[in-house]
This record gives C-alpha cells, structure tokens and sequence, in this order.
C-alpha cells in the first residue's frame, strides 16, 4: 500500500504526523505561553531582565496577543482556500512560528515585537488548517473521526503539559531567553516532523485545482439552501463556543492568581506546590481521560442515544459550569477560614477538563462535517477566531471579578453557563434540522 493508504492503531498513519506535528507545535506555543507575562513583569537588569511591567500592562498585552494569534486563523484559513490549500500553509505557518520563536530566543526589545507578529501568523496558517486536515483523513460518516480528533487532542495536550514544566523552569530560573529557545526548538522538531511525514499526508489539505472544469463548476456555483443552513448551525455553535472559552479560560488568570494567592499550598507539611503547577492539571487530566471520554461517546452513540456534536457540546458547557461550584465552594472557604483546600481547584479543573473533552474534539469533528466544501478552511478559521475572542472575553470577566467580588464571579458562571447549556439541549432538534442529517448515519467506512 502506499504511505497515506496505510493505518496505525486502526487510523490513518497520517493522523500520527499531524499529532506530532501539532504536539510540539503547542510545546512552543504554551512554552512561550508560560513565559509571556512573566517575563514583561520582570525587572530590567543588564544581565537576564525583563521589561519591566506592571502586572496591568502586561495582562492587557497578553489578552490581545493570546487574541491576536487565533483571530489570525481568519487569514490563515482565506489563504489556505484561495491560495495554497492548508497543507502548505501549514508549512508556511511552521516556518513563520520557527522563525518567530527563535526571534524570542534574542535577548532585544526591538526584535520581541517582531517575534511575537511572526508567531502571530504563524498559529493563524497553522492552527485551522492542520485541524481541518485531520478531519479530511476521513471519509464522510466515517465514525473513526470524532475518536480521531479525541487522539489529535491528546497531542494537543502532552505539549501543552511539558512546555510550561521545562520552558517555564529554564525560562524563569536560568535564563528567558534560553526558555523562548526551547519553545524554538520544539517547533522546528514540529516542522522537521511535518516535512517528514508528507508522504502520509498526500491525499489531504490539497488545493481544489480552480482550472479543472470540473471543479469550477463545483466551486462557482452558489451555495444550495443546504449548506447556507448548515453555515447558519455553525454560526451559532461559534457563539457557544466564545461563550464555553470564555468562562473556560479563567484557568491562566482569575483561577491561577486565586492558586497563587488564596489556595493553601501545603502538601502535608512537606513542601509548598507552586501555583503554576495547577496550569498544568488540565493537560493532565486530558491526556488521562480523552480516549475514556472518546470511547464513552462512541458507546452512547451505538446504544442509539443522542450524541450529535451540538448535544455534546452543551453537556460540556454543563460539566464544566458545575467545576465552577467547586470555586465558589472555595471562595466560601476562603472567606471563613482565610485560605481554601487545593483539593477545590482540582475538582474545577476535573470537571472542567470532562467539559472540555465532551465539547471541543466534537465541535472541531462538527465543522469538518459542515463546512462545504469552497468555504472549509475559512469556517475552522471563524471557528478558532471564537476561541480568541473567548480568551479576550475571560479576561474581562476576571478584570469585572475584581469589583464585583470572586465568589459571584464564580456563581454567576456555574448558574448562567448551566442555563444556557440547558437552553441547547432544549432547542436542539430545530438546530439539529439546520444540519439536514450531516451526522446521521456514521458508521464503519471502509
Ligand atoms: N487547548 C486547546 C488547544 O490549544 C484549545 C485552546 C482553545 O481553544 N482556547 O488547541
């Protein structure tokens, strides 16, 4: 059989270069991630500074970079259906984000600006197209997908679980620049493995060829009252998507500066566990439970219960509102007794992290179901701009927080969010007719 013909662990081979590829694309990226603010907070010096920051600036920068980097994703998924096809701008994006973190690497306020535009464009031609092709490994109805990008998540996460453990610990306790170097390096083993691994991934994330006659009359014709309304199904999704990243992303603000300041830390009068390690409870946890989480969906499924993408995405809107109970929990304890037990956070991440696993892996399957055919890159690129604009809106909950008091923060999302995972449940059968069956039927393709 040829390269991409072949299948590992019962999938495409080429699932595994894409999860490698975008496992060591996410150490950089939340490499970089751990040392971001860090850094802008820590004071100027000669030797190993920082720029010296107020904690206000450097959280402001952080909310429009973190934003920036997926609303690229717009531009990212045009250029990919126009231009290129998302293979090669995921080669483009690759280079770009090794260019940009080794400009980290340089100790010079100047060419950090630089650095972090490149990076910028880089997760922007990266980011949608590389989920859109691990989508397009699978033929439709092919029931494999959802497990696929359950395993995609994975990789996702294992880079998302060392990266700020080793480029956070190198960065902060012997020098920045050596830490940016790292989340550099990773990325170019990400690249080296994508050049690598082209010859798995023929078949996918090709460019439509505009001359053939054939695909022109597909491409130009206007779009059939079917796929306007499964645009307008995936429309809506985005919204419940800025709203699932929005209370879902206090995790890196709100929830790590509550670890830091009111948790107590002390594990049994051995050691004090640093705030930061709970950043990476998350990844942990999916790493634990995305193949339980994944299996347990595909058993409903073949018991005949309900498990389209939307039903999906609102219980883990629901789950991870619940992990909110766990901090309000906390800010009642802390109230009465001057600290918290970290047991509360864990329990918030734990259910977070279910939410998250019953929603995300699902909803980037949805799109590469939905999205017709002309448009697909540029939908997984609005999709992943939602996430941004999420992160930008989580920031702002956690500023409000601050007035209105972290309890009512926490409470507020634990009882709007449920509301509102409820309210899809209950109109999920008019958004399920917008989507004219595309995820009826899946079963075992050959
Ligand atoms: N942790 C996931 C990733 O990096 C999802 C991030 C997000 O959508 N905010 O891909």
């Amino acid at each position: 059989k040829p390269a991409h013909q072949r299948e590992l662990y019962g999938h495409p081979a080429g699932l595994y270069v894409l999860f490698f590829t975008e496992m060591w694309e996410r150490f950089s990226y939340y490499g970089m991630r751990a040392l971001f603010t860090l850094f802008l907070v820590a004071e100027t010096s000669k030797q190993n500074g920082g720029f010296g920051w107020s904690n206000e600036e450097a959280l402001a920068l952080y909310g429009w970079y973190t934003m920036l980097v997926y609303v690229s994703s717009i531009p990212g998924g045009w250029v990919a259906d126009r231009f290129l096809g998302q293979k090669k701008t995921v080669m483009v994006g690759g280079i770009l984000l090794c260019i940009g973190h080794a400009i980290l690497a340089l100790d010079s306020e100047t060419t950090f600006y630089v650095g972090c535009l490149f990076i910028i464009f880089g997760v922007g031609g990266l980011k949608p197209n590389i989920s859109s092709m691990v989508g397009g490994l699978y033929k439709p109805k092919d029931e494999r997908r959802d497990l696929g990008f359950y395993i995609y998540y994975m990789g996702i996460n294992i880079g998302g679980f060392l990266a700020p453990i080793i480029c956070g610990y190198v960065g902060e306790q012997i020098n920045w620049h050596y830490g940016f170097g790292l989340a550099a390096i990773g990325m170019i083993l990400g690249q080296v493995v994508y050049m690598w691994g082209q010859k798995y991934l023929v078949h996918v994330g090709n460019l439509i060829d505009r001359k053939d006659e054939k695909n022109r009359e597909m491409l130009n014709r206007p779009l059939s009252s079917v796929e306007k309304d499964r645009i307008k199904v995936l429309l809506i999704s985005f919204l419940l998507i800025i709203l699932f990243w929005a209370a879902f992303e206090q995790a890196g603000g709100l929830m790590n500066l509550y670890a830091k300041q009111k948790t107590d830390r002390d594990f049994f009068g051995l050691f004090v566990v640093p705030a930061s390690v709970f950043q990476s409870v998350n990844s942990f946890f999916i790493i634990t439970l995305a193949t339980v989480v994944g299996a347990f969906w595909l058993k409903w499924r073949k018991k005949g219960k309900e498990s389209s993408s939307l039903f999906k995405i609102a219980v883990g809107m629901i789950i991870m509102a619940l992990g909110f109970g766990f901090m309000s929990a906390a800010s009642m304890q802390y109230e009465s007794d001057g600290s918290s037990a970290m047991y509360w956070l864990i329990l918030a991440y734990l259910f977070h992290t279910i939410g998250e696993l019953c929603a995300s892996p699902p909803s980037l399957s949805f799109i590469t179901k939905l999205a017709p055919l002309k448009y697909a890159s540029i939908i997984m690129g609005l999709y992943w701009a939602a996430t941004g604009l999420g992160n930008k809106v989580a920031g702002l909950i956690g500023e409000v927080s601050q007035d209105w008091g972290e309890f009512e923060i926490f409470t507020g999302i634990l009882v709007i969010w449920s509301l509102i995972g409820v309210l899809v449940i209950v109109c999920l059968k008019p958004l399920k007719r917008l989507t004219h069956g595309a995820e009826d039927g899946e079963g075992k393709v050959s």
